[in-house]
């Protein structure tokens, strides 16, 4: 049996490892558009971005790993085109020349996202993204000391990339359109935190306000960070359900019965939140790499896990469990010190109906495991 995995990143190389580590000695591929081997990203806007880390060190396992358990990593090749019906894919090398066929008998698709692009930014300057080592390396090279830096978005990553760019003595203005940074997934009163923790480290953090050509045109360097889109498109093509991921079922199964999708692309109507969730976090790469492998071998193991992120900026480490829903929470608990510029350390529940919707800790690692097994209790 011939199990081919659309895509190289971190859900493609677990669900890699774990095909063998669960026994199968069929033929696995990766078939990677990136010329590295399959790493991990989010040191990208933390430990590498603070140069505190090389990019080296994000691999998710060295080069041997792929030969000494079997499986064939194509890197730097496209995946252009998916049938179903015939069960081929075709593909070409990234760098040009010529494409080719090949068959499978199950599928993996784990294409991930790309940053959302931002328009306005190529009029006046040339943006910096951050999504692969070679962005990485370039807004590295950009945050110099007393540079000044843009920053188009108040998000994960573009808040991550204000505090390395405070570490490296840039000057730092974010530019954001909501009244608050990550208000719509931490409402306002975590969220008026992290607005509190840049202002403290120097940040000039402009809120309820779209950035202008004359603020982009003015600065040394403008890093764009508005969101992440997912990379459906071969999907669709192939004639598989999409509508903004690719459609899975409980077990990751795609409209098409030999055809699953994991990681950042996949939507997933999820059996324990009742609703359609797609999740771009690492953790969710690695977990539904796992029960995708044992789904292509048959097993029909639903996917219950509940969504896990975690953040560094400044001095501030937090980790936030579950989701809350479309209907929102009707109070936020914060229980300890929430002066985390001090080094306060606190815990945070958003409850709806009695019932704890998602719990988070900042510099509170000892109540981690406390704080994730709330998630569904009683409060
Ligand atoms: P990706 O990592 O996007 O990998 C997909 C791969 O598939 C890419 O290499 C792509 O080139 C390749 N590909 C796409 N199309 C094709 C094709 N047709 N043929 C062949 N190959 C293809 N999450 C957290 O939870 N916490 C964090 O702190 C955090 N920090 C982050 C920081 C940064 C800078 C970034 C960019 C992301 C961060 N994330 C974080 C998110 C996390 O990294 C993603 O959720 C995770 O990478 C998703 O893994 P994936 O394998 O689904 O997709």
């Amino acid at each position: 049996m011939i199990i081919a995995i659309v895509g190289g990143g971190l859900a493609a190389a677990t669900a890699a490892t774990e095909l063998r580590d669960h026994g199968f000695d069929g033929e696995v591929v990766i078939y990677s558009a990136e010329d590295h081997l399959p790493y991990e990203r989010p040191p990208l806007s933390k430990a590498v971005l603070l140069g505190d880390a090389d990019a080296g060190s994000t691999q998710v396992h060295d080069a041997t790993w792929y030969d000494e358990n079997g499986v064939r990593l194509e890197r730097g090749v496209k995946v252009v085109s998916i049938d179903p019906t015939t069960r081929t894919l075709r593909t070409e090398p990234v760098a040009g020349g010529d494409g080719s066929e090949h068959s499978y008998n199950k599928l993996l698709l784990a294409t991930g996202s790309v940053p959302r692009h931002f328009p306005l930014a190529d009029r006046v300057a040339d943006p910096l993204y951050l999504r692969t080592v070679e962005d990485n390396a370039r807004l590295l090279a950009a945050l110099k000391p007393g540079a000044t830096v843009v920053i188009v978005g108040a998000g994960w990553i573009g808040l991550e990339v204000a505090s390395a760019a405070r570490h490296h003595g840039a000057e730092v203005t974010v530019y954001e359109v909501a009244d608050l940074p990550l208000v719509s997934v931490l409402g306002p009163e975590i969220a008026q935190l992290f607005a509190d923790l840049h202002r403290f480290h120097g940040v000039d953090l402009r809120l309820g306000t779209p950035v202008d050509e004359a603020a982009l045109a003015s600065a040394d360097a403008v890093v764009v960070g508005v969101g992440a889109m997912p990379l459906t498109q071969l999907a669709d093509d192939a004639g598989l359900e999409v509508d903004g991921g690719v459609l899975v079922d409980e077990t990751l199964r795609t409209s098409a019965p030999d055809i699953y999708a994991i990681g950042d692309v996949a939507s997933q109507q999820h059996p324990v939140l009742g609703r359609r969730i797609r999740v771009e976090h690492w953790d969710t790469a690695i977990e539904q790499g796992k029960v995708a492998a044992h789904n292509l071998l048959g097993e029909g193991e639903p996917y219950t896990h509940l969504p896990y992120f975690f953040t560094d900026q400044y001095d501030l480490g937090m980790e936030y469990f579950g989701s809350v829903g479309p209907d929102g929470y009707d109070r936020v608990d914060i229980e300890g010190d929430t002066d985390v510029a001090h080094g306060g350390a606190f815990r945070a529940y958003w409850v709806k109906d009695g019932v704890v919707q998602a719990a988070m800790h900042a510099n509170d690692w000892d109540s981690s495991d406390a704080v994730r097994d709330s998630v569904g209790t009683e409060r």
